[in-house]
């Protein structure tokens, strides 16, 4: 018998190691189809390793640890949390909005519970999910009346449906926009039924080219919010307002697709571009989407707003069933909203506008307690605090460059480009933005309790 043929024949089997006390404690704390499939692996691999390099380690202490990790990995959840070092607030890869505390605490409490979610406890009757959300709505935007389904996609979608199927909707060719994640408004329009109605130029649309769009199958007048991207230099758009006018003088209902959905004025910020949904709502607009895991902060949610005739119609759509929000969503919603009611309270306590409307002074700080914590640990990487400017993402703000610091570094004995895989294959994964040549943490998205895991996955990827 030679080498190889000894080494195979002393492989230990699988049930070998699930009799060692390690096999045994792992049966306990793992799904037992996890700990057999690993151990199956490690030996298959041992087997491969004789085969190909006529030796290999088959003692089956060195194979624990092997074992152990392959079953670590394959036990834990696929759905994870990370530290988000790239500033974009927003983040639609990496999960939008996130929320804060006091919300969950909501969601906890809804779900561990039974609940009201359609009892009427005044009547003793069955009750409306809605109605949960649709009082604070109404005081927030002062719009008459709301419902919430999945996203905003299927909020435009179910809007269409119910007010335009077969007929036709005008829409300015400079907002035919393409939303991240395949929301397209052609696309939307044709799923809807409805018949798109082109008009204008990709640069210019006038208010003759909607008055002269307007036929006896006009359904609809829909504006939508070029969220994502900005068209400048020799352009013109419709203003909202005069929209409206032309709405009421042709009785052909108007919707406004927002997008973002911000419910605070961003002017005193120097933000611009972002209506606020009190103002679309003021101007008259008949129906309003947008989204509620964007500037609003909330959970993933499409809110629409606007005249109790329309909302009616839509919530009697069979396809608002299919889209609709479960109690978890309307739980985060209902606290979400709540904090509106009092706009500092709202941007103190949403993560979002918190992390958005923060000063570049705080920034700052946070960026300049990151960098000595690390230059304490960490010695192979030249490391400074430097500015920088962060993108709002999501599809909202686009041409906003807010001003942000970040923590530069610049490894050595290791590129740049290992230094990011390492640190976003972690535990936990840390993604950031390799810009000139070095690593950066933007501290604008890194909370203040996520700063010592940072610092040691960076430590730990260096070593
Ligand atoms: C983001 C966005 C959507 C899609 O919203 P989801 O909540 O992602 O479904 C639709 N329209 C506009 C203008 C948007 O910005």
């Amino acid at each position: 018998m030679n080498e190889k043929q000894r080494l195979l024949k002393e492989l230990p089997s699988v049930d070998e190691i699930l009799k060692i006390p390690d096999g045994v404690r792992w049966c306990e704390s793992y799904p037992r189809r996890y700990v057999l499939k690993a151990i199956r692996e490690v030996i298959d691999n041992r087997r491969k390793e004789i085969i190909e390099l006529s030796s290999t380690d088959i003692t089956i202490e060195g194979m624990t640890n092997n074992i152990e990790t392959r079953i670590q990995k394959l036990s834990s959840y696929s759905l994870q949390p990370l530290i988000n070092a790239t500033g974009v607030v927003i983040h639609t890869n990496l999960g939008r909005s996130i929320l804060s505390e006091r919300v969950l605490d909501n969601v906890r409490k809804v779900s561990e519970n039974y609940s009201n979610l359609e009892y009427d406890l005044e009547k003793g009757a069955r009750g409306k999910r809605y109605v949960h959300i649709t009082e604070l709505l109404r005081e927030i935007t002062g719009a008459e009346d709301s419902l919430i389904v999945n996203n905003n996609a299927a909020a435009v979608l179910l809007c269409l449906n119910t007010v335009a199927k077969g007929r036709e909707v005008i829409v300015s060719r400079g907002e035919l926009v393409e939303i991240g994640g395949s929301f397209r408004v052609p696309d939307v329009m044709a799923a809807s039924g409805a018949i798109l109605k082109e008009i204008g130029t990709t640069n210019k649309t006038h208010l003759y080219d909607y008055e002269r769009a307007i036929n006896e199958n006009t359904a609809l007048i829909l504006k939508v919010h070029k969220a994502n991207y900005r068209i400048t230099g020799f352009t013109e758009d419709v203003p909202v307002t005069d929209l409206k006018k032309l709405s009421e003088k042709h009785r052909i209902p108007l919707m406004y697709d927002l997008g973002s959905g911000c419910m605070i004025d961003l002017k005193p910020y120097g933000i611009h571009s972002e209506p606020a949904v009190q103002e679309i709502v003021k101007a008259g607009v008949d129906i309003i989407t947008f989204s509620g895991d964007k500037l609003l902060g909330g959970p993933q949610g499409g809110i629409i707003i606007g005249e109790k005739e329309y909302i009616n119609k839509i919530q009697k759509n069979p396809m608002t069933r299919a889209v609709r929000i479960d109690k978890l969503t309307l739980a985060a919603f209902e606290a979400t909203l709540m904090e509106y009611l009092d706009e500092e309270k709202a941007i103190e306590n949403i993560p979002t506008l918190k992390m958005l409307l923060q000063s570049p002074k705080q920034i700052k700080e946070r960026a300049k307690k990151i960098a000595s914590q690390m230059k304490r640990q960490i010695k192979n990487a030249k490391i400074e605090v430097a500015p920088d400017e962060s993108k709002a993402g999501g599809g909202s703000l686009p041409e906003v460059a807010f001003p942000t610091y970040v923590v530069s570094i610049k490894p050595e004995g290791v590129s740049v480009n290992d230094l990011e895989e390492r640190l976003r294959k972690g535990i936990p994964p840390i993604i950031a933005r390799i810009k000139d040549n070095a690593f950066f943490i933007d501290a604008r998205t890194v909370r203040n309790h996520e700063i010592t895991s940072l610092v040691k996955g960076i430590r730990t990827a260096l070593y």
